[in-house]
């Protein structure tokens, strides 16, 4: 715990100060499992997945057993009667955050923790394998047993009925957030995404794609996306860059915070925009105020949404924009050589905000990638609820995009195994990325309105203003607010997919000439 939150003379503040202590052992434990995730997902070889699995599983059910033992709810409830500490708002954050995860967290027997944990682990390994060959059946088995698994979970959280499962796991991704709430925002976005996307189709001022079909050697690469990740705030000393099949940042512990990214020769641009990605969640993790309350239910982020809407803001908002690629272009012309001659900035400034629907959902356009999110947001949902059985998922997917993108999907590895989520168990994940894009279109209004000389400052590549602006107003707060709280505190308003409209607007109509 930090020093002068409590007077430690009261017995809740002493209950509180044990109870916090209780709380950073588990965050011990999970901080281990973080770090044995990441080694699974980048230097681990191939053969050691079984071993992997059993020592992920081990810990989780170690942390799980530290962080639901019964003396905990006495801890909470000593603390929480004492008036006096908790009209500290800091104490009042961890108690509140910290009960929700014991309440939810006393609900799940140890050995499905452990099940789920071992059983995820081998999947994503069997996943791996299967989207290399593209072979569903391969997959089919581990799909069929962590969706049984999650039904359990659901199940645990008091889901009786199919229809209340999806609901049930939302709280582990969205606090607060309900399947009734996400069709609304979601609705409203497609009604108006779709006309926009085909009015984008049927104009004929399509700016040129050819700066991303230039093939940039990929040790170059990766010195430009190091110094761009490093000149938007990542912090290498409490950090590093890898490469994995599939892009992501985790957090180890205060000082280590891990992204990973992938390159292919073509379209260096996307493993920039991948790159500016997971900086985006790495910079929320380094902002955090980790160092002093490291374990502590406060110290850690809001909601996945919120942490998404921190990397698309980076990536989209930021990493798309005409100011960004005046400062980007001649430090790639540098950094990249010979490959990128003549590329001018609005050259690609054009091609990176080309929109053009596309098979995978990372490498999509900013428009068409909430249909790629709502696609799975529904068919994952029907899986849960035992209306469409994992056997069928290939032909329900093709299916969807040709319904949705116009396209055929050519093979699974580029339809529904392309995502590493569902053999990680991580149903109800998806929405995040629509809503935490919802956000973040909602804060970029909100600091252009606050920091008048904001984007003319990246094209002399200042992005300390914007970082600053999201420190103080996001990352510092860890989960002090609720997400809807917190987004209501920045932006003055309660979440509307409006400024994301607005924003798509004002950078397309000018770019497609409609
Ligand atoms: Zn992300």
């Amino acid at each position: 715990m930090s020093q002068g939150d409590t007077d430690s003379s009261t017995p809740g503040a002493a209950a509180y100060r044990e109870l916090l202590g209780e709380l950073r052992q588990a965050a011990l434990l999970r901080s281990s499992v973080a770090l044995l995730g990441w080694d699974q997902e980048t230097y681990m070889p191939r053969r050691g997945g079984a071993l992997r699995a059993e020592q992920l599983a081990q810990l989780e059910s170690l942390a799980h057993r530290q962080a639901t033992q019964p003396k905990l709810a006495e801890l909470f409830e000593a603390a929480e009667s004492d008036a006096e500490l908790t009209a500290d708002p800091m104490v009042a954050a961890n108690l509140r955050e910290g009960r929700r995860r014991y309440e939810r967290a006393v609900r799940l027997p140890e050995e499905l923790v452990r099940e789920f944990t071992e059983t995820t682990s081998l999947a994503s390994e069997a996943w791996r394998d299967a989207r290399a060959q593209s072979d569903f059946s391969a997959f089919q088995p581990w799909l069929t047993k962590v969706v049984e698994l999650t039904r359990r979970k659901a199940e645990c959280h008091g889901a009786s009925a199919p229809g209340e499962m999806y609901d049930a796991l939302l709280d582990d991704y969205e606090p607060g957030a309900d399947t009734a709430s996400i069709d609304r925002v979601f609705g409203e976005l497609r009604d108006w995404l779709v006309p926009f996307a085909a009015e984008i189709a049927a104009s004929p001022g399509a700016p040129s794609d050819a700066p991303q079909r230039l093939r940039v050697p990929i040790e170059r690469q990766k010195e430009l996306n190091a110094l761009v990740a490093e000149r938007i705030g990542y912090d290498f000393a409490s950090g590093r860059v890898d490469i994995s099949a599939h892009p992501f940042c985790t957090f180890i512990g205060p000082g280590d915070t891990r992204i990973t990214t992938r390159y292919t020769e073509e379209r260096f641009a996307d493993a920039l925009s991948s790159t500016m990605h997971e900086t985006g969640h790495a910079l929320y993790d380094q902002g955090l105020p980790k160092d002093t309350r490291f374990g502590e239910p406060v110290a850690d982020v809001a909601s996945h949404a919120m942490h998404e809407s921190q990397s698309r803001l980076w990536e989209n908002q930021v990493g798309r924009s005409q100011q960004f690629w005046r400062w980007a272009m001649p430090e790639a012309r540098r950094v990249l050589g010979d490959a990128v001659e003549g590329v001018t900035p609005e050259a690609m400034f054009g091609a990176v905000n080309r929109v053009e629907p596309s098979l995978i959902r990372v490498d999509s356009d900013e428009v068409t990638y909430h249909l790629h999110i709502m696609l799975r947001y529904d068919l994952e949902r029907a899986m849960l609820a035992g209306d469409l059985a994992p056997a069928d998922l290939p032909g329900a997917w093709n299916e969807r995009m040709k319904r949705d993108l116009g396209l055929e999907v050519p093979d699974d590895a580029r339809g529904c195994l392309q995502d590493v989520h569902w053999s990680h168990g991580y149903i109800g994940y998806f929405p995040t990325y629509t809503l935490g894009t919802l956000y973040s279109a909602q804060f970029w209004a909100a600091a252009r309105r606050d920091l008048p000389d904001l984007e003319e400052g990246f094209a002399r590549g200042e992005f300390a203003p914007l970082l600053e602006w999201l420190r103080e107003r996001i990352h510092r707060q860890g989960s002090r607010f609720t997400p809807p709280e917190l987004v209501e505190r920045v932006t003055g308003a309660p979440l509307t997919p409006r400024p994301l409209m607005e924003y798509f607007e004002e950078r397309l109509r000018p770019l497609y000439g409609i």
